[in-house]
């Protein structure tokens, strides 16, 4: 089999440039590498407390950004998590194969729990990485391309996978993370030992942020003492996040970019930064709106859905019949 890419992000809040860097800028050279399965996590939403229409419109803004980022629905399914059942009705199954200890020892898990009273914390952020193996077996995905943050879930897939093969036979595809090289991990600009996330918004470049209010984040953005611009991440976590900001914007390495920016003062390189991070998101922001106005998601969703639930439904009949679960035609 060829590639097969399955990637999602959850309609959880205003989207970051961590998500546009990890996944959205990735996605035209997603679709020449193979076939492409690409959704809106809005189960995996519900796991911390949302309003119904923020959901409802994180969503659809999720589904315009996809597009505006170069997502061709006729080249690959763009679908909502929600609409296919199979994500769902796999989960039931799978929940029985993975670990309470292994679940709890989830970074991602441990963080968004940390904050919270026991009894607040739902059982879905505790099974999260359940449902997750669910959305990339389903579909047989061999590539799965995420931050750095993620890739401890898709180990637990790969487990997860191994576990019900040894028992079962050759029934599902063993995924592999694909973590772009500069950018795997976007820090917050106000503290750059923190990861920038949509859901705690403190010194986050939002992709729906004016212009002037990019500029303004970049340049008052936390750097550290020092004058040169080199990486490194322990000394100079601030500069080093915006190095890899703008390697991860013109697709090249730190080394480069390091020689470029030799002799350049803090404030002079980070006007740089900003002038790249604008030049990129200005037009995509531009194709953002349109899709929105021009409601150009909805077939999309519609169509993609009925591709991906062929798929899903295939492999959820598979597993069904592998554990011993009737099936009746
Ligand atoms: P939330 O706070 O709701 O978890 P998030 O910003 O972490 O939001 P997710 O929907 O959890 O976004 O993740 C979507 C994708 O973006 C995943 O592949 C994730 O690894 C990636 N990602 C998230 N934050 C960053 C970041 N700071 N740097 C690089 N990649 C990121
Ligand atoms: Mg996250």
């Amino acid at each position: 089999m060829g590639e097969r890419i399955l990637t999602g992000i959850k309609p959880t809040g205003q989207l970051t440039l961590g998500n546009y860097i990890a996944v959205l800028k990735n996605l035209r050279k997603m679709m020449d590498r193979g076939e492409c399965f690409i959704f809106i996590a809005d189960l995996h939403a519900l796991t911390l407390p949302i309003e119904p229409e923020t959901l409802r419109q994180n969503s659809i803004d999720l589904a315009a950004f996809y597009l505006a980022a170069g997502l061709d629905p006729e080249r690959s399914a763009l679908f909502l998590q929600s609409s296919i059942s199979a994500h769902a009705e796999l989960n039931a199954i799978m929940q029985n194969y993975l670990y309470m200890g292994e679940l709890s020892r989830m970074t991602q898990f441990k963080d968004k729990s940390s904050r919270m009273k026991e009894n607040a914390i739902g059982l879905g952020l505790f099974s999260y990485p359940v449902l997750m193996a669910c959305d990339i077996v389903l579909y047989d995905a061999n590539t799965v391309p995420v931050g750095e943050d993620q890739v401890q879930h898709i180990e637990l897939t790969r487990d997860l996978v191994n576990r019900f093969n040894n028992r079962y036979g050759k029934i599902l595809t063993v995924p592999k993370a694909s973590v772009t090289k500069v950018g795997k991990r976007i820090m917050s600009l106000s503290n750059p030992l923190t990861k920038m996330s949509k859901s705690d918004p403190k010194g986050d470049i939002f992709l729906k942020d004016e212009p002037m209010v990019i500029r303004k984040k970049i340049m008052s953005a936390v750097t550290d003492t020092g004058s040169e611009v080199k990486f490194d991440a322990v000394n100079k976590p601030g500069i080093s996040n915006l190095l890899s900001i703008y390697c991860a914007m013109k697709d090249i390495t730190i080394k480069e970019a390091e020689k470029l920016f030799v002799g350049y003062r803090y404030g002079e390189f980070k006007k740089v930064v900003a002038d790249v991070v604008i030049e990129e998101l200005a037009p995509f922001q531009e194709r953002y709106r349109k899709i929105l106005a021009d409601k150009s998601y909805e077939t999309a969703l519609k169509e993609g859905a009925e591709k991906a639930s062929k798929i899903a439904n295939e492999t959820l009949k598979r597993v069904k019949k592998a554990v011993g679960l009737l099936t009746i035609d």
